[in-house]
C-alpha cells in the first residue's frame, strides 16, 4: 500500500512542523502573524471573538480502519468550524495540535495535513499555529477555531423565547447510517479479509460520515436576509439532544412535529434495511453538523422562503415539556439519547 515510509525522526520535530505547515498561507486580514513565533498574532475586530476547541482521540472518535487520514484532517477542522458557525460567527483562524505514536510516518501525516489544508482553503480560514508531540499509542488531534461576529448578531443557546419557531437546516440521520455501513463492512473485513467492501451504492451516506461539511452557507444566508436566530446550536450529538440543550439553557419547552423533521430519502431507506426506525436515526443519530435554531415568529416569512431550512415546531413554556407530535397522531415526550463515548 504505502510505497514510501519516512520516519518522523528523520525530519525532527521542527523539520516536521515546517514540512507539514509550509503551505499555510494567511488569507484573512485579521491573521497578523501565523506559524513560527511563540504565539500567533490576531487583530481584534470591533465585534466579538469566539473560540472553540475539540479533541479527537483514535479509537474513541475515529477508527483508522475505515477513516482515510485526509478525511480525518478535513473533518477535524470542519467540526470545529461548525461550532463557530453555530454562534452565527465566521471562523478566521485555527490551530492544530497533534500527538503521534511512532506508527505514523511523515507520509501519513502529510495526508492528514492535506485534509486540514483543504478545509482551510474551502472555508477561508488560516492555520496559524499548533503543537506537535508524541504519544505512546494512537493519534490525537485537537483543533481550536477562532471566529468573529458583530455584537448584535451573536446567537447563544440560552436565548430562545416562548413562541419562537424551531428550525433545522439540511437533513438528518445520514451520517449515523454512514457509520453503520462502515462498521458493518469492518466486521465483514475482520471475519474475511479478502472480501471487498460493499460501499458503492451508499456513497452519499458514507460521505456524510467521513467528510461532513459545516453550514457556512446558512450563516451567509442569514446575514443576507438580516435574520438573527434567537438561539442556535450545531447538531453533533443528535437533534433531540441539541434541542434539550437549547430548552434547558433557555428555560423553555418545545413542541416538534415529526412530519417536520427532515430525513434524507437514502437515510430513510438504509435505516429500514438496518431495521432501525428512520425517525430515531434522524432525532438521535448525530454527526450531521446541521444547524438547529430558533427565530422570532415575525421572521416566519423570511425562513419560509429560505432554501434547505425546515420549520419543525415551536418553543413553548417550560412546564409544557419537550414533546413530539408523531405521524400517527400521538404526542409524547421527546427522548434524547445523545452519544456517549464513555
Ligand atoms: P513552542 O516550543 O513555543 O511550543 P513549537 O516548536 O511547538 O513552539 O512550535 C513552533 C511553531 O509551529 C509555533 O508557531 C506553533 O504554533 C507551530 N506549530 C507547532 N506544531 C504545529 C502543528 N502541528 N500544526 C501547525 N502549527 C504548529
Ligand atoms: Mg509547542
Amino acid at each position: 500500500m504505502d510505497t514510501k515510509r519516512t520516519d518522523v525522526n528523520k525530519l525532527g520535530e521542527f523539520g516536521l512542523i515546517e514540512h507539514l505547515t509550509k503551505q499555510a498561507e494567511l488569507k484573512n486580514p485579521s491573521s497578523v502573524y501565523g506559524i513560527g513565533d511563540d504565539a500567533a498574532v490576531i487583530k481584534s475586530s470591533s465585534g466579538l471573538s469566539v473560540v472553540s476547541t475539540d479533541m479527537l482521540v483514535e479509537g474513541i472518535h475515529f477508527d483508522l480502519m475505515y477513516t482515510p487520514l485526509k478525511h480525518l484532517g478535513y473533518k477535524a477542522v470542519v467540526v470545529n468550524l461548525s461550532d463557530i458557525y453555530a454562534m452565527n460567527a465566521l471562523p478566521k483562524q485555527i490551530t492544530v495540535s497533534i500527538a503521534i505514536s511512532n506508527r505514523f510516518s511523515v507520509e501519513a501525516l502529510e495526508e492528514l495535513y492535506e485534509g486540514i489544508h483543504q478545509a482551510c482553503a474551502f472555508y477561508n480560514v488560516d492555520l496559524v499555529g499548533g503543537d506537535t508531540t508524541s504519544s505512546l499509542k494512537g493519534l490525537y488531534i485537537s483543533v481550536t477555531a477562532i471566529g468573529e461576529v458583530e455584537v448584535d448578531k451573536i446567537a447563544y443557546r440560552n436565548t430562545a423565547k416562548v413562541g419562537d419557531l424551531i428550525c433545522v437546516t439540511g437533513s438528518l440521520g445520514a451520517a449515523y447510517l454512514g457509520l453503520q455501513i462502515l462498521e458493518r463492512e469492518k466486521q465483514v473485513y475482520i471475519s474475511s479479509p479478502g472480501v471487498q467492501p460493499e460501499l458503492g451504492e451508499s456513497k452519499y451516506l458514507i460521505e456524510r460520515q467521513l467528510k461532513p461539511e459545516a453550514r457556512r452557507d446558512m450563516i451567509n444566508l442569514f446575514s443576507k436576509n438580516q435574520l438573527v436566530p434567537t438561539a442556535m446550536i450545531d447538531i453533533s450529538d443528535g437533534l433531540a439532544s441539541e434541542l434539550f440543550h437549547i430548552c434547558k439553557q433557555s428555560g423553555v419547552g418545545a413542541y416538534i412535529e415529526e412530519t417536520g423533521v427532515p430525513i434524507h430519502p437514502e437515510a430513510e431507506q438504509m435505516a429500514i434495511k438496518f431495521k432501525l426506525d428512520p425517525i430515531t436515526c434522524a432525532l438521535s443519530g448525530g454527526e450531521d453538523y446541521e444547524l438547529l435554531f430558533t427565530v422570532r415568529p415575525e421572521d416566519l416569512e423570511k425562513v419560509k422562503f429560505m432554501p434547505d431550512i425546515y420549520i419543525m415546531g415551536e418553543v413553548v413554556a417550560l412546564e409544557d415539556g419537550i414533546k413530539l407530535h408523531t405521524k400517527g397522531g400521538n404526542i409524547h415526550d421527546l427522548q434524547a439519547q445523545g452519544w456517549r463515548h464513555f
